[in-house]
């Protein structure tokens, strides 16, 4: 069953954006039909964790508490559920994590993040399958991250890929948590949070 933790922890990543334009699942503001106040939507949104492949204890942890701590909402953890089979990608033994994200389901308003300790991979940086910490979709309702590659920044990485499906694109800010990783593996320890210029534009959903 579905159940609400809290914790503490840290943060970070690489990763790649899709542009909304890729029409996945989105459905956010004025088009979904529902209408609230700002604060009632941020109330209702919330965040769900859906672990796939069971991951350690650990990696949940950190991403529930990184997301707690930085937007200050309650994480709904669901019902781990096994590694989606259709994204397995045999030539390099990991998994696709655009398939994954879209596999993703929809739980009212929240934002769905699927948590893995499995490698994931996507097109990129002009190569046809390449390992990455995390993927999320502008304005999307899903994303996912996985600890193969982010490892302690896990949490880090959570925090910039929800940011993704809030809204944000990369930041030039190299201290700001949404700079691009650009594939190179972990990020520097200074960005650790959104800058001020991200901050203002997801103001409604931090604390
Ligand atoms: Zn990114
Ligand atoms: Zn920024």
């Amino acid at each position: 069953m579905n159940r609400l933790r809290q914790r503490k922890s840290k943060p970070w990543a690489s990763c790649v954006v899709l542009p909304a334009s890729l029409a996945l699942i989105i459905s956010s503001g004025c088009n979904s039909g529902v209408h609230t106040s700002r604060a009632d939507r941020r109330t209702l949104l919330g965040m769900a964790v859906l672990p796939m492949g069971n991951p350690k204890r650990q990696t949940l942890d950190d991403v529930e508490n990184a997301l707690e701590q930085t937007f200050k909402l309650s994480v709904i953890e669901l019902k781990g559920v096994d590694m989606l089979k259709s994204a397995y990608y045999s030539p390099r033994s990991r998994y696709r994590a655009e398939k994954i994200m879209v596999s993703a389901p929809k739980v009212g308003l929240s934002k769905v993040i699927v948590v893995t300790d499995k490698d994931i991979s996507t097109p990129a940086h002009g190569h046809e399958d390449y390992g990455i910490m995390g993927l999320g979709q502008l304005g999307g309702a899903n994303c996912v991250v996985s600890s193969f590659r982010a490892r302690r920044q896990i949490g880090k990485t959570a925090v910039h890929e929800i940011g993704h499906t809030l809204g944000l694109p990369h930041c030039p800010d190299a201290k700001c948590i949404m700079v691009d990783g650009k594939g190179k593996g972990l990020m520097p320890d200074s960005s650790s949070k959104f800058c001020a210029k991200c901050t203002g534009k997801i103001r409604q959903w931090l604390n």
